[in-house]
């Protein structure tokens, strides 16, 4: 039986666990604290950046792999070198660890993307400036950013002066976008892919809060070029596993690469009811060398709406009592304002249909009664 460790006991980890059990894979989690979300598979419990900690949980495992990017690189490395498949590689997740790195390996394979420059202490910064074609632009922190933390779009070098303080700063142009995608698929160890059909990802305060799957009226080329650039990368930077890459739909239909991720990513949730494979039994799939699953879809559309907060037992049952159609998965996390701690999932042949009614449960869940 292929036993696989999951570095991070989040949403992500807990996900997998039915694809680990309908595949009789074992799955064990390394986690912070006994409590995380993914505790029914909790074996392990330390800190993701110590060597010692991780090489002692490796021990038994066929396979590594995560459900977060934080492992630092060198901790990766040396458990590569003493002998762990780790998947994705650290060569590969390295990339997810700073954004400035991320554009410059992109850029190394022509892979459209938004004007980029890095603005550091060496730098002058009215010419990185020129480079992203001045105020308004984006500003981000190179490292440790998510969910909009750490991005903010600036008018003047004022607004960043707290994070100049700190180190280099990534300014990107200021992309007017129609909306945003992404395309997912997952990659095994000797090269086969096979991907979702790019979907529209909505994003409130820069956070994810619905995905409409697959977006509407992509014209083939487009869905193709998608498709084209989630492979290219997934080839390019030997990604093994789920390759999410966030995508910015331009009005004239070009695609410009936001961002990667090398795991399950919120924007493929819909897939679990959607999808003949959910997204998180497919990186089981490719990191334990599997053959991939079919991601036929079951239905024409999905709509996924996150859930913030906490989930509302209430709510919940009033969900399920207007629309037993639609799958509501709680995180079962404790409440805090703005977590993401659930989603829903509609899905039908009828695009309006669908949309209205997870936008409708979606606001019933939302309550905002976990917002302090
Ligand atoms: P995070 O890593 O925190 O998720 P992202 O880089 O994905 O940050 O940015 C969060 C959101 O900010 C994006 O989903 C998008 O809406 C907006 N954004 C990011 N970069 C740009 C850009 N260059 N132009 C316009 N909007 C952007």
């Amino acid at each position: 039986m292929t036993v696989i460790g999951v570095v991070g006991g989040g949403q992500l980890a807990r996900m997998m666990i039915p694809g680990a059990i309908n595949l009789g894979i074992t799955l064990r989690v390394f986690a912070q604290s006994p409590d995380d979300c993914a505790a029914p598979a909790i074996t392990a419990v330390g800190d993701f950046r110590s060597a010692e900690d991780l090489m002692a949980f490796c021990e038994g495992l066929d396979v590594l792999t995560f459900d977060h990017e934080h492992v630092p690189v060198a901790v990766l490395e040396a458990l590569e070198a003493s002998g762990v498949s780790v998947y994705p590689r650290s060569a590969a997740l390295a990339l997810t660890h700073d954004k400035t790195v991320m554009r410059a390996a992109l850029a190394q394979l022509d892979i459209p993307q938004p004007r980029w420059a890095v603005l550091g202490a060496s730098r002058n910064p009215e010419e990185v400036l020129q480079q992203v074609g001045g105020f308004p632009c984006v500003a981000k922190l190179p490292i440790g950013g998510y969910d909009g933390k750490g991005v903010r779009v600036i008018e003047s070098f004022a607004d960043i002066e707290d994070w100049m303080a700190l180190g280099d700063v990534l300014l990107e142009e200021r992309v007017n976008f129609v909306r945003e995608l992404a395309q997912l698929g997952a990659r095994r160890p000797g090269g086969s892919w096979v991907s979702w059909d790019a979907v529209e990802t909505v994003q409130a305060n820069g956070v994810c809060s619905e995905v409409i799957a697959p977006a509407v009226g992509l014209t083939e080329a487009m869905r193709a070029d998608a498709a084209r650039i989630g492979s290219r990368i997934a080839h390019d930077i030997d990604v093994v596993g789920i390759l999410a890459v966030e995508l910015f739909e331009t009005a004239d239909g070009v695609l410009l690469v936001n961002e990667l991720a090398m795991r399950p990513h919120n924007s493929g949730h819909v897939f679990t009811e959607l999808s003949v494979t959910s997204q998180f039994e497919q990186h089981l799939r490719a990191v334990s060398d599997f053959p991939l699953g079919a991601t036929t879809l079951r239905a024409a559309h999905g709509v996924m709406v996150n859930i913030f907060g906490g989930v509302d037992p209430d709510a919940a049952r009033s969900v399920a009592d207007n629309y037993p159609a639609i799958k509501i998965h709680s995180y079962d996390k404790s409440p805090r304002p703005g977590r993401k701690a659930g989603h829903l999932v509609a899905s039908g042949s009828q695009i309006e249909f669908v949309l209205q009614d997870a936008r409708d449960a979606g606001a019933r869940m939302n309550t905002g009664r976990y917002d302090g």
